[in-house]
């Protein structure tokens, strides 16, 4: 069966003394790292967890939890990881949704925990990285070293088995647990593996969190792979510029707004730019500008995937395709601002509200559809979403999107942040994307706001440069100047940041509800 102790078990057998993980305390082998794994799933066994039990991680990437992946699949327990970014009011009723039986978590994350100890209604045990006083709980090194690192008695797993129950980041609402099984992950492994030429020399830097989909998914390929991993607990862009040159980094996966970080740093500090990074992968739609720069002023391959929780994630990926190696670099850039191409085993089709599929001229608008081998087995405790997301075997994503005359799909925009004025689309992106040309702006964000006359119109939230003195006005002309005048900005609201969630998405509900707050 395709189950996901398999990938492990391979870096093992052909990788066994080469380095699995750094950090920044010192590394491991693979078969170290296998001989903690299987102290793991002892110790899992011994706290009585069986197959299908659900298992909880609170933590920034480390060592720890990617033994966790491994330990609690040999065991057949589900992961659910949970966001450091949470409250403890939401964390408690993840925990308890999920049913989670144990619950491991970072020391550091203590005080998320502690207000919620006694409410837990399922969690038997919690075992923290390192014990303290401000943190008796059991520690996690003294615990796993009781148990023999000899191999463990597997749980038969079968492919249609849950991994793990991943809760969505809560952009546009409440996360809801999307159940992932073995199968799910493995051939989105195995795809995405070839669609980003993973290979057993890349040394690959955890920048994406490892409880968001993107940063649980790509473990699994690096690992099958005999890669290695580096896994920091900062990822700051000085630490990652640091981390990629010491360690010999060669690919990273990032959210935009770290991108965008990193851009800026380079900007300001032109520190020596590491050459062996051979790609960056981004998703969330990064403006096409951030593309032509990374590619040029960094010298990094740039990939956009595009995918969803629900997906496990990735579905379409922007590389150019042979057909198209005469496009000039401008076009090409413009491509690679794309989403992209269906990956192998997707199916992406962007259909009307009929269910049609739209022409591929690169103006018709309609949602995304997806058939994969990633497709959840739906939504823990949620039938009635599940039938909403999925219907006859394909996943409505809720974007909008264009595809073009190649296949490229772009996303436009959210189905709940698309801008309808005068009876036009816009996309609240393609707005951005012009914003974050204008020098004196590091970060913004565009909503819909209610217009007497054209129903909606655009209104951007900025962040500008600390020393710049820009106004309301200038940045309403430079969008006029650059967009058809019924995209460009009305209004603007200056901010001092914006507010994200943990794997560095804009929560527009936020900003609409300060734009409320403010307008009474
Ligand atoms: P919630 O469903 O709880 O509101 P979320 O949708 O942000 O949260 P994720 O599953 O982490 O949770 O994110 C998936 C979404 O991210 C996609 O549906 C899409 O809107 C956006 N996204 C991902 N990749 C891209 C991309 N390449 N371009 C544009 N948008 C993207
Ligand atoms: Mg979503």
């Amino acid at each position: 069966p395709l189950v996901l102790t398999q990938f492990l078990d391979r870096a093992v057998t052909y990788y066994g003394d080469k380095t699995a993980v750094i950090t920044g305390t010192g590394s491991i082998t693979y078969r170290e790292l296998n001989g903690r794994v299987q102290r793991l799933s002892h110790g899992l066994q011994s706290e009585g967890i069986q197959k299908g039990d659900k298992v909880a991680y609170l933590a920034p990437n480390s060592l720890e939890m990617l033994e966790g992946f491994y330990g609690l699949f040999q065991a057949g327990a589900v992961m659910v990881p949970l966001n450091t970014r949470l409250k403890p009011e939401d964390n408690l009723f993840i925990l308890d949704h999920s049913e989670a039986k144990l619950l491991f978590a970072d020391e550091e994350l203590y005080s998320l925990i502690k207000p919620i100890k006694d409410k837990l209604k399922t969690v038997r045990k919690i075992i923290v990285h390192a014990k303290s006083k401000e943190c008796p709980e059991t520690g996690y090194d003294e615990w796993i070293m009781k148990f023999p690192e000899t191999a463990y008695q597997r749980a038969g797993v079968d492919e249609e088995d849950l991994a793990s129950l991943l809760y969505t980041s809560g952009t546009t609402g409440d996360p809801k647990g999307v159940m992932l099984t073995h199968r799910n992950n493995y051939l989105h492994a195995m795809s995405s593996m070839h669609a980003l030429r993973v290979s057993d020399r890349d040394v690959y830097l955890h920048v994406l969190p490892m409880f968001h989909v993107n940063g649980w998914g790509s473990p699994f390929y690096y690992t099958a792979n005999g890669a290695t991993h580096v896994c920091l607990k900062k990822t700051d862009p000085k630490t990652i510029f640091d981390a990629c040159a010491v360690y010999g980094v060669t690919v990273m996966h990032m959210a935009p707004t770290v991108l965008n970080s990193l851009l800026q740093y380079n900007d300001e500090n032109k520190p020596e730019i590491p050459k062996n990074v051979r790609v960056m992968i981004a998703g969330s739609a990064p403006p096409p500008s951030f593309v032509e720069r990374v590619e040029t002023e960094l010298g990094w391959e740039f990939i956009q995937v595009y995918g969803m929780t629900e997906s496990s994630p990735y579905s379409t990926y922007s590389v150019i395709r042979p057909q198209l190696d005469d496009l000039s670099s401008k076009e090409q850039y413009r491509l690679k601002a794309k989403a992209g191409f269906g990956m192998i085993g997707s199916e992406v089709r962007i259909v009307n509200e009929f269910g049609d599929e739209v022409p591929h001229d690169g103006i018709s608008i309609g949602e995304v559809t997806v058939r994969s081998h990633g497709v959840m087995k739906g939504y823990w405790k949620n039938e009635q979403a599940t039938k909403e997301a999925i219907q006859n075997g394909w996943l409505y994503t809720g974007d909008m999107a264009t595809v073009d005359e190649h296949g490229y799909i772009d996303i436009l925009d959210r189905k709940k942040d698309i801008i309808i004025s005068g009876g036009e689309n816009i996309s609240s992106i393609e707005v951005e994307g012009v914003l974050y040309e204008h020098k004196d702006i590091v970060e913004a964000a565009v909503i819909a706001v209610p217009h007497e006359k054209w129903g909606e119109t655009p209104h951007a939230f900025v962040v500008k440069r600390p020393s710049s003195e820009i106004s309301e006005q200038e940045i309403i002309d430079f969008s006029r100047s650059r967009l058809a005048h019924f995209k460009a900005v009305t209004g603007v609201t200056f901010v001092k940041e914006l507010p994200k969630t943990a794997s560095g998405k804009i929560q527009k509900v936020h900003l609409r509800n300060e734009y409320w707050d403010k307008a009474g």
